[in-house]
């Protein structure tokens, strides 16, 4: 399932294309959408937000158009009158003048007005978006302490949207080990020095996969391993995906282990602290 970083992409390339355009045309897919075509069409879209792994497509006569991708969905920007070539069935189709925004496969979608965007469950439930730029590293350490969190064991709690929004599975593994904690670690265990540091790289790692299009690895060694010839896919990760391959810190080789069902990777030598020592 994409995470908070490509959700937030997504939604800058539909912004890109819709924000202050008016929307000529639209076509809604989901048969109990339908009676929303009319009163769309001609609106301008004020702004494309997300919440976690949820898209707010806002309308300035005060309708929200929320979809949440699951496993399937994704969005298309197109320049008129090209749609892309895919077998896939189309939800939304939003045309401004010059360019379409189209949702394919997604099934999550509805139309909400204000009171209804303030009610809605799965918004009500999770918690701060993790790329929100008001997020601090003393909230996240509030949440981790606080009463229903602090519990639970680090690699489901960084599962958990209701801890984070728009956390996701390679970002657990790529922050834990970055934060040299063990998945079985949980937050109560953890001393000051190693709860900010966790929190210091949830928002650390989070950010830049936004700014890098997904490469959680420094700057510098995503760099470095890009020019000896590795792939995107090589090189973006610092431990997710490396099972078996030698931990770029202590040269341990990285473990593969489930957990919430998921896969999750670490090294064993470097996330051998459950944080009350380091
Ligand atoms: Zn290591």
């Amino acid at each position: 399932m994409p995470e908070g970083p490509e959700i937030r992409l997504a939604a800058d390339k539909v912004a890109r294309v819709l924000v202050d355009q008016p929307v000529v045309e639209v076509a809604l897919g989901l048969a109990p959408l339908k009676r929303f075509e009319k009163r769309l069409t001609g609106r301008r879209v004020t702004a494309v937000d997300t919440r976690g792994k949820a898209m707010l497509t806002r309308f300035d006569n005060g309708l929200t158009l929320y979809s949440h991708n699951q496993l399937y969905g994704r969005w298309f920007t197109m320049r008129r009158p090209k749609l892309p070539d895919t077998g896939r069935q189309l939800r939304v189709a939003l045309h401004t003048p010059s360019h379409s925004a189209l949702l394919y496969s997604a099934s999550d979608i509805e139309v909400l007005s204000e009171h209804g965007v303030r009610r809605h469950p799965f918004l009500n439930r999770i918690g701060p978006d993790i790329l929100d730029a008001t997020l601090t590293a003393d909230e996240i350490i509030e949440r981790l302490t606080s009463r229903s969190f602090r519990n639970r064991a680090l690699g489901s709690l960084y599962l958990d949207q209701a801890f984070l929004a728009g956390n996701g599975n390679y970002l657990r593994s790529e922050i834990l080990w970055a934060a040299r904690l063990n998945p079985s670690a949980k937050p109560t265990q953890l001393n000051e020095t190693a709860l900010r540091r966790l929190a210091k790289q949830t928002l650390s790692i989070s950010r830049r996969s936004y700014r890098t299009r997904g490469v959680t690895a420094p700057p510098k060694q995503a760099k470095e391993r890009k020019a000896l010839g590795m792939s995107y896919e090589q090189y973006r990760f610092q431990v997710y995906g490396r099972e078996g391959l030698d931990c770029y810190e202590c040269a341990a080789p990285i473990e593969r282990r489930t957990m919430g069902s998921r896969n999750l990777f670490l090294c064993r030598v470097c996330q051998a602290s459950s944080g009350r020592t380091r």
